[in-house]
């Protein structure tokens, strides 16, 4: 099972129900009778999960170079920006959640797999040092196939710059607050995805750092029911909280309250 964008009344991928793009849409993208959860970009998440007209991006003009030169990558960088109308695979920025403040992250799928580069890993350790320096809490919400290769060692070296970004929440005892979303894997998952206080996945999400197929492969050994699913990674204590996208406002509300120092 994986989870496919709402295209006209195609069967769910979770139950096979027929329900229009227009009743999906209003179900926050989500299956109304079985809730199967499809895959959702930074601007639709802003809408359900902030207080209208609260979100301040930052770094909004940050694009990629070409750091090792490889023929082709610009081109695939323009194509990407006008495919997820967004400068790179991470939008961050302050907003406000129920009236209180927090940083927030939302990585995109579209954007070139929601790989990390050099942008995604400045937008995101810039993000969670701003939290750590204003004492707000961070939430981040990941998609990623991995570090992005067309950046060679430059995108390997953004999961040891995020995760030092994380230690310094730590130290400013700033709550950081990740949900992970369908696809999650790779250096994301290797760095910054792993590092929060409360990691929270949205149902049916795939989690993991290689793909099935390559450890099936690798082990030599039929994989479990479920393998690498939100639920599994539950059972297993990679992830703290399942959370429906209906849930996740009130969800982090509440969480922002718990961890309040005083
Ligand atoms: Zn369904």
């Amino acid at each position: 099972m994986s989870v496919e964008k709402a295209s006209k009344n195609a069967p769910c991928p979770g139950c096979g129900a027929q329900h229009s793009p227009d009743e999906i849409e209003s179900h926050l993208k989500t299956c109304p009778s079985c809730g199967y959860h499809y895959r959702m970009e930074p601007i639709e998440r802003i809408k359900y999960l902030t207080d209208p007209g609260s979100f301040t991006e930052f770094s909004a003009n940050l694009s990629s170079l070409n750091p090792i030169d490889l023929a082709g990558y610009e081109e695939k960088l323009s194509e990407a920006e006008l495919k997820a109308r967004m400068k790179d695979a991470v939008i961050t920025g302050a907003c406000t959640i129920e009236g209180k403040p927090l940083i927030l992250g939302l990585m995109s799928f579209q954007f070139m797999g929601g790989s990390m580069g050099s942008v995604v890993g400045e937008k995101v350790s810039r993000a969670m040092l701003k939290g750590a320096e204003e004492k707000l809490p961070v939430l981040i919400y990941t998609t990623s196939g991995g570090a992005r290769m067309q950046e060679g060692i430059f995108s390997l070296m953004q999961m040891a710059k995020t995760s030092s970004a994380a230690a310094e929440l730590d130290k400013a005892g700033v709550p950081f607050f990740i949900v992970l979303c369908d696809p999650t894997t790779g250096g994301v998952t290797a760095s910054f995805a792993m590092l929060a206080d409360i990691t929270i996945a949205e149902p049916g999400a795939l989690i993991g750092f290689a793909g099935p197929r390559v450890i099936e492969g690798t082990i030599r050994q039929t994989l479990p029911e479920g393998f690498q699913r939100a639920e599994f990674q539950l059972e297993k204590g990679f992830v703290d909280i399942i959370a429906k996208r209906q849930d996740q406002r009130k969800l982090i509300s509440n969480l922002i309250d718990l961890h309040r120092s005083k």
